[in-house]
């Protein structure tokens, strides 16, 4: 392969900056030309592809979004759309191609890799929901802005003796609800994957106000109801003194933590390997710390489940 191309699409996480930056180097480092699609799949159709240098991705690796923009594109979904998309492609030479993004943006690759032309996805979500990887790149730094809100939430809670409900995002995946109310030592945590007893939880609050605790945080995933409608129906059950905050994009955006910025430099470099190697059509990732990649249409098949043991761990410890 002497031309390769790479994307950003669907929602932006952080870290994609530097996932983008080890695809480009590394198919440098090998001899390989580079090119960048601007604004997803809709870049791709349009042809706004430009040639990327080793400079192009300099003083990138600490930013937070994706300086190749990203874009949801109705058009890529259709047969047409896919047609000119590799039209565009050939035009400017490249023989595969790297897609960052969500389930969605795999779906695109897949397209392309059912059309005959080499895709490989690279995992960016903040939502962590993605099959065939225990880890997407984002979801560490979403998590690391979520506990600090948390910790500032409960410096609050706690000097007015209130219950706060923090909604955050990871659509319909659990993911970050659990890691942040487990890291924010949350009372209660309410996950899309695990239906919840407003009873139980009311008793539970009630119990550890009898106890003297000055204070409640309860974390709800975006995939289980809307905070405020959540902050309402616990307020008819407990007559607590009750707070809401939704988070929302603010979980999108930072500088990537430490932990993102190698996952990404390590899955992007790997997905360059993939088609070095000739094969397109691979998503890859990340198990037990050691890089893995799996046929795109396999990996699409799987489903994404929330780590149950740590679920577990997260009811034991809040008791
Ligand atoms: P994410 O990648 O974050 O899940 P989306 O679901 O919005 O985000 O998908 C991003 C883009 O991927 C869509 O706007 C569309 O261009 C492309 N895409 C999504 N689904 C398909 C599909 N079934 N076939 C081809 N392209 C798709």
């Amino acid at each position: 392969m002497k031309r390769i191309g790479v994307l950003t699409s669907g929602g932006d996480a952080p870290g994609m900056n530097a996932a983008i930056r080890a695809v480009v180097r590394k198919a440098i480092y090998h001899n390989i030309e580079i090119y960048g699609v601007i604004g997803g799949y809709a870049g791709l159709i349009s042809g706004n592809i430009q040639k990327l240098e080793l400079g192009s991705v300099g003083d990138i690796i600490h930013r937070g979004g994706t300086f190749l923009y990203s874009a949801r594109c109705e058009e890529f979904k259709t047969r047409e759309g896919q047609e000119k998309g590799i039209e565009q492609l050939k035009k400017f030479g490249i023989e595969g191609l790297v897609v960052i993004g969500g389930d969605g943006s795999y779906m695109g690759a897949k397209a392309l890799t059912e059309h005959g032309f080499p895709c490989v996805g690279v995992p960016g979500t903040i939502d962590n929901d993605i099959p065939g990887t225990e880890f997407t790149i984002g979801f560490d730094t979403a998590l690391n802005t979520v506990i600090d809100a948390i910790d500032k939430i409960r410096d609050t809670a706690s000097s007015h003796e209130r219950t706060f409900v923090v909604e955050v995002m990871g659509r319909n995946a659990g993911d970050i609800a659990l890691w942040a109310g487990l890291a924010g030592g949350a009372e209660t945590i309410l996950i899309p994957e695990d239906p919840y007893d407003m009873r139980d939880i009311a008793s539970r609050l009630k119990k550890g106000h009898a106890r003297g605790k000055k204070h409640s945080i309860i974390i709800v995933a975006e995939g289980v109801m809307n905070g405020y409608e959540f902050g309402k129906r616990l307020k008819k059950e407990t007559d607590f003194d009750t707070r809401v905050t939704v988070l929302g994009h603010v979980q999108r955006g930072g500088s990537p933590t430490a932990f993102d910025r190698v996952l990404a430099s390590r899955l992007g470099a790997k997905a360059v390997e993939l088609l070095m190697d000739g094969s397109g059509g691979r998503a890859v990732g990340i198990e037990r710390n050691r890089l893995v990649d799996y046929d795109i249409i396999e990996a699409l098949a799987k489903k994404h489940t929330v780590d149950l043991n740590l679920y577990k761990l997260s009811k034991e410890l809040s008791i």
